[in-house]
């Protein structure tokens, strides 16, 4: 296992965002869950995990999963780590990524997404896939 982060070699439930293969194929699933990161505010953190999760992915295609089980207010409040990691995929890792799956959403991740949606260009916004629809719908 490659090292991620020092925050989570101390407290894996610091931060969620880990790598998944997923079956039969060469792409690699980044999997995060937000409301299970015990330090969800963390933003400097979270980030510098985000970076190294993604400096392993490298070139490799890659499929983003955002697991929303009960993601709350004060994890939509956390607007400026979802910038920060949306940025540095616009900046650096987009070209390999093939989706962006949003399951288990709700309203606080409709909230998120509306602030966040105009950082990404519109090539990432064709590949986000949300499992309630009704809430990009306006
Ligand atoms: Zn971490």
């Amino acid at each position: 296992m490659e090292h991620i982060c020092v925050i989570c070699d101390d407290d894996p439930t610091s931060h969620s965002c880990h790598i998944l293969d997923k079956p039969s194929t060469n792409i690699k699933i980044v999997y995060t869950c937000p409301s299970r990161a015990t330090k969800y505010y963390d933003t400097k953190g979270t980030v510098a995990h985000y970076k190294n999760v993604l400096k392993i992915i490298g070139e490799q295609d890659w499929e983003y999963v955002c697991d929303c089980t009960d993601f709350g207010l004060k994890h939509a409040m956390c607007i400026n780590t979802a910038t920060n990691i949306v940025k540095l995929i616009v900046e650096k890792y987009y070209k390999n990524l093939k989706k962006i799956n949003i399951i288990n959403s709700n309203k606080f991740v409709y909230v998120m997404l509306k602030v966040i949606l105009p950082f990404l260009n519109n090539e990432l916004k064709s590949q986000i896939y949300v499992d309630n629809i009704q809430y990009i719908c306006e």
